[in-house]
């Protein structure tokens, strides 16, 4: 796909294939409305649509993509904070039961992270992975003499905790889990292996699922 007229005719395969032969579905949730039990918080690279890779059906996901994955701590300074409102919508209004941080091996966003030399150059982007700074030191601490891989394995990992961790900042997420109506997953997509890891916090280990 390299033009958005590729696109337009991937549009019609879609209605051919899906809309007309799940036209019941679609009927449904333009009637209904979408009623998703998943948040996922995914990465924007194009290689990790959720949808995709998670084998799932329209109306099933609400889907949040941001550079690496990140989900920035509770905070209002009257500024705009696309993810944090999205979460608020999909916890608050649509009141859904799992909210899923979806990493991935080879995340351009993290590989910034680890190599940036502290200029901040872009306009939005190093602030946005400062919100990844904690990752990244604790992986200097821990993995300081190993290899470029495996420091940007470990930094993917530990970021998507941080982002576990920055989700119970917010007062209606933090109630929710406290109450058992909502779940927080820490995954992993390994794009190299063809794997999903899911975060133990029993063995503190990304595991296969
Ligand atoms: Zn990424």
């Amino acid at each position: 796909m390299s033009s958005p007229a590729q696109l337009i005719e991937g549009f019609a395969r879609f209605r051919e294939r899906h809309f007309a032969k799940d036209d019941a579905l679609f009927r449904e949730l333009v009637e209904q409305g979408q009623a998703p039990r998943i948040l996922v918080v995914a990465c924007c690279d194009a290689r990790v649509d959720p949808a995709l890779i998670l084998d799932c059906a329209p109306g099933d996901l609400f889907v949040i993509r941001n550079v690496a994955n990140l989900v920035p701590p509770a905070e209002n300074q009257g500024h705009y904070h696309g993810t944090s409102a999205a979460l608020e919508f999909g916890v608050r209004k649509l009141n859904v039961g799992h909210i899923v941080v979806l990493g991935h091996a080879h995340c351009g966003g993290i590989r910034t992270l680890l190599e940036s030399d502290g200029q901040k150059e872009d306009m939005f982007l190093d602030e946005w992975m400062g919100i990844a700074a904690a990752a990244r030191e604790q992986v200097n601490l821990e993995f300081s003499h190993a290899d470029n891989a495996v420091r940007q394995r470990a930094c993917e990992q530990q970021t998507i905790l941080v982002s576990l961790d920055n989700l119970r900042t917010f007062p209606w997420i933090r109630e929710r889990v406290e109450q058992g109506a909502l779940a927080l997953h820490g995954w992993y997509f390994d794009i190299e292996r063809g794997e999903l890891l899911g975060y133990n916090a029993d063995t503190h280990l990304f595991e296969r699922l």
